[in-house]
């Protein structure tokens, strides 16, 4: 049997690496277990029609193969190894999966000697799959979708999270519209994970230091892929009660319990990585959760090569990415000065060698301020050598939020730069969208770079195009009715309405959907602003429009659950049922059900709070449209050819009028500009006009909302060169760090008494020669540099030029500084500055002194 030899080349999987049990001893299941455990195939669905053929109910239910593998009865396992179809299509997968965790991608053939050997990227939370519930929304999504794409582009990335022993909670709608929350239990065996053993079998265990208590962490594994991701949590036996519960819920409990998740996050999964010998030589911290990482890379850099923390956390900060995901200031999480002591009192003085005050100064903005909570998202910038927000908006209202950790410096140069997030598009197109996008531009087309992929979706013909779209709907509505039929049977509702939903929504309807969290900022309910007016839109007969909604609250959020109740009752008060519709349990399942299938996607949230949002990016691989404020990713998408816009690109707070404002803007972009292109069509029956849309927000928009341009970006810009930087730091015991140390204190000691002279302006061919003396103080001129500033004008960039730093002048002490530079603009738009500069450290990053001559 053509099984037998394939396994006799591979190491077997047997029981013991597995939690749970299948029966091994039948000739073929390991590598079914192997199939099941790859979450490759929850994005790349040719295995599915094996775990369909085990247990088709099961399989239609669950999702999960590894669930289907260990429910599926003996005989069944045994008959289908002995049906020859069924064997070659395993065989053939795992030659398919062989053959893509091998084959040189991306990295490989752009880089073939890098440097970069491993990035570790550290998560709350990963949305992965719906058979993996680890994961609440956006963060857990952006999180996912990038692991999944530095899988496809071959970048050396593992990942690092937590295993809750619940998800996040599902979500029940009652028939008067009140949200239950239920928390059902992960058994680890039903999850698609396995443990971590040692190579005597052992459960390779972690344990950390807790207020005093020894915690053990048990550790598991997730294939993704060619990528791996590590989780921990603190279910052990051994642990008492108390810390058995700390991975209990993702983001469950008050900041006691936050704190000891973030613990474990970050200084739990630094030390498993090293219990792996896995050295990472970049970290990226998606959020400040995981931001103590930062001090136990540090503290382990100590212990190898006998340098101080300082020292230490010079080195290694080179190698720290952090991503903020925020774009308020509330939204950073941080512990009380005596939570903090706690649990890091002893670990300063033991792990650290300093002195508390000074951990807790680094999750400060003002460090003599003993009263000042400590914030991770200040603790990760104070330990990265770069930081960026999500969106290019994001970028800016990011520079705004940490501006007070750079003082005297100008906004514009709080250093935050931006990528923006994207979706992993395998993962969100559905078989329709496979179709259309397989036959313009091949199957590899999300692997390499995207360059081409604009050009080729302009082959594909308007005829084509339509009826894609349609079929997407026609697919989605039936899922819709199926569902919408299940949810009111469990809310309980009467044989006629079970009954009614099995006939909701028309196929050929326009149809709109709003999906995401129920929070105020999103402003779930702009569209019930005046409900006479939406209801004229729904159901104007010639030209009717039909929306499905769906989204969950935070459980103990009675505004947010308020807001739900205020669409079912709308919905049940107004008989609109055929036109409305909420599904419950929003997770990633119905998200991908419902981008496949809407033809737009709207979208309100309050400017700017909305740092990139990512559900929108779904549908443009799928031929959907989006209606957006203009916030996040849409404020650098938007053109009239891609889309619609709600906004004037600006920040009204949380003003009711301007609320009420946009909601009439809404409605009036619906009933003139959406409505009227879906439906005016010409002689073949195709609205030109949305088609056109169509195609350009499919051709131009997907490659660009990406995550494999994400994964990209994030390598070329950050990735290679951090690595490169902590290496060049890291080597010799890191001496670097300790000449980096010297140089920052010598710098602080001395910078404030450093003077400038008058400044001497000539004219010369068109522009100026500016000539300034400074008196450096016996500052070493190789350690800063002298600069002239001017404020960009209309919106275009500072300018900054240096200076070149002369000899010393004739007094003996000062030196002349001089520059020529070519303008128009008067002399005295530009004043002298001295910032460090030296070691190639990031400024004013990793060094925020600045001097300004006036
Ligand atoms: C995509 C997605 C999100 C993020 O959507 P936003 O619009 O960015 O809030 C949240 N939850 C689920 C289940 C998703 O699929």
């Amino acid at each position: 049997m053509a099984g037998k030899e394939k396994i006799s080349t591979r190491q077997p999987l047997i029981n013991n690496q597995v939690y749970g049990f299948i029966p091994t001893d039948i000739d073929g299941v390991d590598d079914l277990a192997e199939l099941a455990l790859d979450l490759r195939w929850s994005w790349n669905h040719a295995v599915d029609e094996l775990w369909y053929q085990l247990d088709p109910d099961l399989w239609m239910e669950t999702h999960n193969p590894w669930v289907v593998l260990q429910n599926v009865s003996r005989d069944q396992l045994i008959f289908q190894m002995g049906n020859a179809a069924f064997l070659s299509k395993l065989d053939e997968m795992m030659k398919l999966k062989e053959k893509s965790r091998n084959d040189p991608a991306w990295f490989q053939r752009k880089y073939p000697i890098s440097d970069l050997k491993c990035v570790a990227y550290f998560s709350m939370e990963f949305m992965l799959s719906e058979a993996l519930p680890i994961y609440v929304g956006g963060l857990g999504n952006v999180a996912g979708d990038q692991l999944k794409s530095a899988s496809d582009l071959g970048v050396p990335v593992i990942a690092v999270g937590l295993l809750y022993q619940q998800g996040y909670f599902r979500q029940l709608i009652d028939q008067f519209g009140t949200q239950q929350a239920l928390f059902p239990y992960n058994d680890p065996g039903q999850l698609p994970i396995s443990p971590l053993r040692l190579p005597n079998g052992e459960w390779l265990r972690i344990n950390i230091s807790l207020s005093g208590y020894t915690v053990w962490l048990r550790t598991w594994q997730v294939q993704v892929g060619r990528v791996k991701l590590y989780l921990l949590d603190s279910n052990d036996p051994v642990n008492m009660p108390l810390h058995r519960g700390i991975t209990s819920a993702v983001y469950g409990g008050g900041t006691d319990l936050r704190i000891q998740q973030e613990i474990i996050l970050g200084i739990g999964g630094w030390k498993l990585l090293r219990a792996m010998n896995i050295a990472p030589d970049v970290c990226h911290m998606n959020e400040g959760h995981s931001a103590f990482l930062v001090l136990e890379r540090a503290a382990d850099f100590m212990r190898e090569n006998g340098v101080s923390f300082e020292e230490a956390l010079a080195v290694t900060r080179a190698g720290n990415l952090f991503t903020t995901h925020t774009a308020v200031a509330a939204g950073f999480d941080n512990f009380s000065p005596s939570l903090m002591w706690q649990f890091f009192g002893n670990y300063a003085k033991k792990e650290l060698h300093i002195d508390f005050n000074d951990l807790l100064a680094l999750g400060r903005d003002d460090p003599h301020n003993s009263a000042q909570y400590f914030n991770m998202a200040y603790l990760a910038i104070h330990g990265s050598s770069a930081v960026n927000g999500v969106s290019r908006l994001h970028g800016e209202v990011s520079r705004n939020l940490f501006g007070n950790l750079f003082q005297r410096w100008p906004t514009d140069e709080v250093p935050v730069g931006y990528v923006t997030n994207g979706v992993h598009m395998p993962s969100w197109d559905s078989v329709y969208a496979d179709k259309i996008w397989t036959q313009a531009c091949g199957k590899e087309r999300w692997r390499g770079h995207l360059e081409s992929v604009e050009q080729d979706i302009f082959t594909v013909s308007d005829h084509d195009l339509w009826q894609f779209r349609n079929d997407s709907r026609y697919h989605m509505i039936n899922f819709i009715r199926e569902r919408f039929q299940g949810q009111t049977e469990d809310a309980g509702q009467s044989p006629e309405i079970v009954e009614m939903a099995k006939h909701i929504f028309n196929k050929e309807t326009l149809t709109l959907g709003f999906a995401r969290r129920f929070v105020p900022y999103k402003r779930p309910n702009l569209l019930l602003y005046d409900e006479e007016r939406f209801i004229r839109i729904l159901t104007n007969p010639q030209r009717p429009v039909q929306l499905v909604i769906a989204g969950k609250s935070p459980p103990y959020d009675e505004s947010g659950k308020a807001l739900i109740r205020q669409w079912v009752q709308f919905i049940k008060q107004h008989n609109l049922h055929k036109h409305v519709v909420f599904l419950s349990d929003y997770d990633m399942l119905l998200t991908e059900h419902l981008v496949q299938g809407v033809d737009v996607w709207i979208n309100t949230p309050r400017r700017p709070w909305e740092a990139c949002g990512t559900s929108g990016m779904k549908v443009l691989v799928n031929g959907g449209i989006n209606l957006s404020e203009l916030d996040g990713w849409w404020a650098e998408a938007f053109t009239p050819e891609v889309g619609w816009a709600l906004g004037d690109g600006r920040e009204h707070g949380g003003d009711p009028f301007w609320d009420a404002d946009q909601a009439i803007e809404l409605y009036e972009l619906l009933e003139q500009k959406v409505v009227p292109e879906f439906y005016n069509r010409n002689k073949d029956g195709i609205p030109e006009q949305w088609v056109a849309k169509m195609r350009n927000s499919m051709s131009i928009l997907t490659p660009k909302f990406s995550a494999n341009r994400a994964v990209r970006e994030y390598t070329e810009k950050y990735y290679l060169p951090a690595a490169d930087n902590y290496q060049k730091r890291a080597s010799q015991k890191g001496i670097a760090g300790r000449q980096m140390i010297n140089t920052f204190h010598d710098l602080r000691k001395k910078w404030w008494q450093m003077r400038f002279g008058q400044i001497q302006i000539e004219n010369i061919e068109g522009g100026y020669q500016f000539k300034i003396m400074v008196w450096l103080n016996h500052i070493s001129h190789d350690t800063i540099s002298v600069e002239l500033f001017a404020e960009g004008l209309n919106g275009s960039p500072n300018e900054i030029i240096k200076m070149e730093i002369g000899g010393l002048a004739e007094n003996g002490q000062d030196h002349e500084c001089s520059a020529c530079i070519s303008t128009t603009r008067p002399a005295f738009h530009y004043t002298a500055r001295i910032v460090p500069c030296y070691a190639n450290i990031s400024v004013p990053l990793e060094n925020n002194l600045i001097l300004w001559q006036r």
